[in-house]
């Protein structure tokens, strides 16, 4: 038991610890990989030594009794042996193709009450993989929308591009609840970003007792707030903080140091979509997502605005794009106009942001001083 005598404040294990028997064996000799089917992938060694990865979706937010059946599958099959992916894929390992037929007809046949799948297999090659996301409301103090949710509501109706590869390329979804972005949405194929679009209200009598104002003023990113010294109804003079509000992104930094600039607002907060992103330099450069659609309604439970409009722009790429063209690749050869005309989004003037131009316009950067 690698975690057996651990002394808990050193930080994780050494990865090697980790791996299966025979990952270890083959570390560095790995000669190539191949889709077998969706969802299950075959690496061959220079060794001739073969491993069967199975990976299946999940639902975001987990029960204990969930995490229990997968441990208790990772027994059965691989030794013990189970991963997590970046994108919240699990992923199972077996080292014959016997063994992988067996384990997948054993995840499929996992369906909850009414009939869905427990352990779809799926999300390699040109499908959408699990969908990064960021914290939401069960664990972050700045979102403007929840992330596990609206995931997990997209992912429900982006289901059947999860478990087919027809889709031109991969196409990666990601979700941050703020544009601090810890979500990596910057440059992903589909984004969506929880926004505020309202500055932070500031309680005076609570801040005064609560806030290190040196610190709220160094933590906004725009030079927004400065020191105040104001009055109470009650006559009382108390120190305090004022935004300048044509200059605040709405970006709650200020929240996170003083719980007196609250800036969650039911009307204000809503969801914008971002498009054309990636990391890869396959066919172009790297690219940033560009802002397609500036807001839509915050909806829990299910997001349907959300939800419509991402199926919107993934029917229009699946139908019209070429073969290994990413969304952003596709947008760029026909032309962001037309890109706006087929996935039938409309055009507002939001829209004008262009990240080339972020060193002569002040549209794209913090600098600009009003
Ligand atoms: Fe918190 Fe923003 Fe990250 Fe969401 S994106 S978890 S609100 S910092
Ligand atoms: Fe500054 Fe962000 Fe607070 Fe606005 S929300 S005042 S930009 S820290």
């Amino acid at each position: 038991n690698p975690m057996k005598d651990r002394i808990t404040d050193i930080g994780p294990p050494h990865y090697w610890q980790m791996f299966p028997p025979i990952i270890r064996r083959n570390y560095g000799k790995w000669l190539y990989h191949e889709i077998l089917e969706p969802g299950v992938l075959m690496h061959v060694s220079e060794t001739g030594e073969k491993v069967y990865t199975v990976r299946v979706g999940q639902p975001r937010l987990v029960t204990a009794e969930n995490i229990r059946e997968i441990c208790d599958i990772a027994d059965k099959y691989c030794d013990g042996y189970v991963r997590w992916t970046t994108r919240n894929a699990v992923e199972f390992m077996v080292d014959s193709e016997e063994k992988m037929k067996a384990l997948k007809e054993d995840l499929e046949s996992r369906k909850h009450v009414g009939g869905s799948y427990k352990f779809p297999v799926g999300g390699t090659g040109a499908s959408i993989t699990g969908i990064v996301h960021t914290q939401g409301w069960f664990h972050c103090h700045t979102p403007a929308t929840d992330a596990s949710g609206m995931v997990k509501a997209v992912h429900d109706v982006l289901f059947d591009y999860f478990k087919n590869m027809n889709l031109p390329a991969k196409l990666r979804v990601s979700m941050a609840c703020c544009l601090n972005m810890c979500g990596a949405v910057h440059c992903s194929d589909i984004a969506l970003l929880g926004y505020h679009r309202k500055p932070p209200m500031i309680d005076d009598e609570v801040l005064d007792k609560v806030c290190e104002i040196p610190l709220v003023v160094a933590a906004c990113p725009l030079g927004a707030i400065r020191p105040v010294k104001v009055e109470l109804e009650d006559g009382t003079k108390v120190n305090s903080v004022r935004v300048n509000e044509q200059r605040c992104m709405f970006c709650g930094n200020c929240y996170t140091m003083c719980m007196a600039t609250p800036l969650a607002d039911k009307e204000g907060d809503g969801v914008s979509i971002l498009a054309g992103g990636k990391i890869s330099n396959r066919i172009s450069h790297p690219k940033f997502s560009k802002v397609v659609v500036p807001i839509l309604p915050n909806e829990p439970p299910r997001w349907p605005s959300v939800c419509k409009t991402v199926v919107q722009i993934v029917e229009a790429y699946a139908k019209d794009a070429r073969k290994y063209e990413r969304l952003g690749d596709w947008a760029e050869r026909i032309g962001w106009e037309r890109f706006f005309e087929k996935t039938g989004l409309p055009f507002t003037w939001h829209i004008l942001d262009d990240y080339r131009l972020a060193y002569d316009t002040y549209r794209t950067t913090t600098q600009f001083k009003f």
